[in-house]
């Protein structure tokens, strides 16, 4: 195994320090004068960032591998800096086994870009009429604690109760796609102003706000673990820190997208905007850069949901919900979030690493660069600024809706326990 002398790296964006890896752990920080046989890589003026951790990406495998692959949604996130990811249990099949589990988390070990860890459906087959078995999940070699119905949502008050009281018993926890079904029902849009102009049908903030507010009180109820999943309105952040605020032990993520982008976008009609939830207004984006500066919001997750474009280049109201962010997700945060003084680099580490690490019960990530951690690092040049460019992905999909924009930072390398992912930009 290579051992590298990382130069001059900003640790946090702080002062410049040397940064030895050997064996696959951080093995010296500091000044380090020289080290026998190491390879040396200069990283001056790049900053260097524990490796990132999505709790919420889409792989695809099984089932739909003409949109993402388990290698190929590996890639791009080391590409973006990531050294693990959840994989989502919305396949097909669905990921409510202990077969399935095992299988996408064997996929992920094969490929080496990537710690996958799977996440267990919480009804069979997301129908949210039966109890999967979580048990079999968690105890599995896939090690599973989060639980999610993605894209649906569990709304069967009872079930959802017997699942936070299920996990408990092995430490884990419910992500809640907080979606009410009957108050959405053929929604393509936020509710406003603009749904009622655009003519599409709108989903109004209520819908994601209600279920969060009951399943915030149902997890206080049992004692239990929640997670929810993307939250995107102002209300969802009141309600989150309404609830942390009296004990409850509730965790919450937002999507790169929605920090950035609002609703005015559906005027385009152009599909690469439609998401679940779907983007909101100007006051909802502050509010939810708000609640990311000040914890409220635990973590960023990327909602990675890659579509091939014949899901997506048709009309509206016709194609599929979701965008790729992989990719784009460490630039988004820093052009909303850092460069606009709201969080710095040591508190992107924590929302982007520690954070979700530490709700996905992670132990070998999110343990900060520091002497001793898994060598899972990633440096950054926080000067580059790029286009985003759609074909230039690792990804098998390209419905990126940051198309055209410019975005600041740029993934320089990766490194996955001592070993490259990425180099000078390049997958290894
Ligand atoms: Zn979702």
């Amino acid at each position: 195994m290579t051992t590298y002398l990382i130069r001059q790296a900003d640790l946090l964006g702080g002062a410049p320090t040397d940064l030895l890896v050997r064996d696959g752990v951080i093995a010296d920080i500091g000044d380090i004068g020289s080290s026998a046989g190491a390879e040396e890589l200069d990283a001056t003026d790049l900053v260097a960032l524990p490796g990132l951790v999505d709790l919420h990406t889409h792989l695809r495998e099984p089932g739909r591998e003409d949109a993402e692959t388990v290698l190929t949604g590996t890639q791009a996130a080391a590409r973006g800096g990531f050294t693990a990811v959840h994989a989502m249990a919305n396949t097909d099949p669905v990921a409510d086994t202990a077969g399935v589990v095992e299988q996408v988390w064997r996929l992920g070990r094969e490929g080496g870009y990537c710690d996958v860890q799977p996440v267990g459906a919480v009804t069979v087959g997301l129908s949210g009429q039966q109890l999967a078995e979580l048990g079999a999940m968690a105890d599995s070699a896939a090690g599973v604690r989060v639980f999610s119905d993605d894209g649906r949502c569990v709304s069967d008050a009872v079930l959802m109760r017997r699942a936070l009281e299920y996990v408990k018993a092995f430490d884990g926890v419910v992500a809640q796609h907080a979606q009410e079904p009957r108050l959405t029902e053929d929604a393509q849009m936020n509710e406003g102003e603009l749904s009622g102009v655009l003519g599409l049908r709108g989903w109004p903030a209520v819908a994601e706000e209600a279920v969060i507010a009951r399943d915030c009180l149902l997890a206080a109820h049992v004692g239990s673990r929640l997670h929810i999943c993307h939250v995107s309105t102002a209300g969802s952040v009141e309600i989150v820190r309404w609830a942390k605020g009296r004990g409850c032990n509730v965790t919450a993520e937002v999507t790169p997208h929605h920090l950035l982008l609002t609703d005015e976008l559906a005027t385009t009609y152009d599909p690469v905007y439609k998401v679940n939830p779907p983007l909101r207004t100007r006051a909802d984006v502050e509010a939810l850069r708000e609640g990311l500066a000040d914890g409220t919001i635990d973590c960023v997750a990327t909602d990675h949901a890659p579509h091939p474009s014949e899901d997506k280049a048709c009309e509206w109201s016709a194609a599929a919900f979701g965008m790729v962010g992989l990719e784009t997700a460490l630039s988004v945060v820093q052009q909303t979030m850092v460069d606009t003084g709201l969080l710095d680099w040591a508190g992107v580490a924590d929302r982007f690493s520690r954070r979700p690490a530490e709700i996905g019960r992670l132990g070998s990530q999110g343990r900060g660069l520091q002497i001793g951690a898994p060598a899972n690092i990633v440096l950054i040049d926080p000067a580059a600024r790029r286009p985003v460019d759609p074909g230039d992905t690792a990804s098998l999909s390209r419905n990126t809706p940051f198309e055209g924009l410019e975005l600041p930072g740029r993934v320089v390398h990766t490194f996955l326990r001592g070993v490259p992912t990425v180099a000078d930009g390049k997958l290894q």
